[in-house]
């Protein structure tokens, strides 16, 4: 099911960038917020910004919110609101709820609540950038599951002008190349004679080890 309609609780620092993007993206965004300052901050770029108690079913009932596509609770310190407001959602019928946790331990009270998708931004942030700080190719990735990554890697200097023939990914670590990303436009299902450059970006899949290992030959 396609998602058009967006209603945020809490406009904070997560909250305010979620939203502002998927106004951007051309999406229709109610953002709430109990500070009337964030709400002032927001009115002009959400299609809706209400100050109010996002804890407060008769609030969240006068304004709609059951009709929206997805619910998303962005309150992260006050973990108590935060639990609430998606007991409320849900409740309410709210056919997608999506809310920020700021520990495991409230991500698994969430959970229970029957929130439909947990996510942990600070974390998940910093293990990505982790990643992307100890492999200097690594532009970014996409974990498939727990064992399979898709990762975009950086052509370094020294595989310029060659082969995907020549790299032998997948004979020499069991992942594949499945795209080049270059310049003039994207390379979808290349093939061994296909030619990298340096300002190329290569879109490889395989095991986390796979492409792991591909990622430090290419160091
Ligand atoms: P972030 O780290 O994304 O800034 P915060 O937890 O600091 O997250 O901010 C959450 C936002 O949610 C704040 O703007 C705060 O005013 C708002 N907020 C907190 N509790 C409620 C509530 N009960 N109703 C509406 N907004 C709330």
């Amino acid at each position: 099911m396609k998602l058009n309609q967006f209603a945020i609780i809490g406009l904070g620092r997560f909250g305010s960038s979620l939203g502002r993007e998927l106004s951007q993206l051309g999406y229709e965004v109610l953002g709430i917020d109990h500070d009337e300052e964030k709400v002032n901050e927001m009115s002009s770029v959400l299609t809706h910004a209400v100050a109010a108690d996002g804890t407060e079913e008769e609030v969240l009932r006068s304004i709609g919110v059951r009709n929206f596509d997805c619910g998303i609770i962005a309150i992260g310190d006050d973990i108590q609101a935060s639990i609430l407001a998606a007991i409320l959602l849900k409740d309410l019928g709210v056919k997608k709820v999506v809310a920020k946790a700021v520990s495991e331990l409230h991500g698994r009270v969430l959970e229970k609540i029957g929130v439909d998708r947990v996510i942990y931004p600070e974390r998940d942030m910093g293990i990505r950038v982790a990643h992307q700080l100890v492999s200097p190719n690594l532009l970014d990735y996409i974990e498939l599951s727990k064992n399979y990554t898709i990762a975009e890697l950086g052509v370094p200097k020294k595989l310029t002008g060659k082969t995907l023939s020549d790299i032998n990914s997948r004979g020499r670590f069991g992942c594949s190349v499945v795209a080049i990303n270059k310049p003039k436009g994207m390379i979808i299902a290349p093939v061994a004679e296909d030619v990298l450059t340096e300002d190329d970006v290569m879109v490889v899949i395989g095991t986390n080890r796979q492409v792991e290992e591909f990622q430090e030959s290419i160091e």
